[in-house]
């Protein structure tokens, strides 16, 4: 298989270039996200090490994840099961924690690969919502045509009610998705998000409050 190794970590990387060459894969290394989220399109599998330089491994998962179904599996030093659960749920086939033995890693790549590949994402780029145009890809807004500057979060914020219209997600689970903590400390900036995005669209309906549940999509009329 074609290999994309996404790691940092020269003698790591090393290591795993000698093992997957030995059993036979083509390898290219990266040490940035960046890089991966360019080349993930031309290989057949992915190994993806959360601790990079350049970008939140997670934020590069859930990135790649928009773009390609490749079969994929997150290495990391992370050991927290918190860390473990939202790799995978971000997108992750599978997890290993460093360190680990080749042959170990070898039989979950094969073990991914014959479960088969997952569904292509089948999402709408561009959601629209009374006058209210959300392009998920190109990251613009507009209202009545008229374009509307978010903030990096703030659209965040808006592209995951959005990607799931009339969906409620649970305050811990954007402040989990969008904060990288579903703890309470990131609470207080989660409602100036939500009043920003009101005030700036100038249409206050479009994220609805359900008291004590989370946040959906509304309709702005
Ligand atoms: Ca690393």
């Amino acid at each position: 298989m074609r290999v994309l190794l996404v790691e940092d970590d020269d003698r790591l990387a090393a290591a795993l270039i000698t093992a997957l060459d030995r059993h036979g894969h083509q390898v290219t290394r990266t040490g940035l996200a960046v890089d991966a989220l360019r080349l993930a399109g031309g290989v057949d599998f992915v190994l993806l090490d959360l601790g990079l330089p350049d970008m939140d491994g997670l934020d590069a998962l859930r990135r790649l994840r928009r773009v390609s179904a490749v079969p994929l599996i997150v290495v990391t030093a992370r050991t927290e099961e918190r860390e473990v659960l939202r790799g995978l749920r971000s997108g992750a086939d599978d997890y290993l924690v460093k360190p680990f033995r080749t042959v170990e890693l070898m039989a979950r790549m094969e073990a991914v690969v014959r479960r088969g590949t997952r569904p292509r994402p089948q999402r709408d780029d561009v959601v629209q919502v009374g006058d209210v145009r959300i392009d998920l890809e190109s990251r613009q807004v507009t209202v009545a045509g008229e374009p509307v500057t978010l903030t990096r979060r703030e659209f965040d914020l808006l592209a995951m009610l959005a990607r799931e219209p009339g969906v409620v997600r649970g305050r811990e689970e954007i402040l989990d998705e969008i904060w990288g903590d579903p703890l309470l400390s990131a609470s207080r900036s989660l409602d100036v998000h939500v009043a920003n995005l009101r005030s700036k669209t100038g249409r206050p309906g479009l994220v609805e409050t359900l008291r004590g549940t989370g946040y959906r999509l509304g309709s702005p009329a």
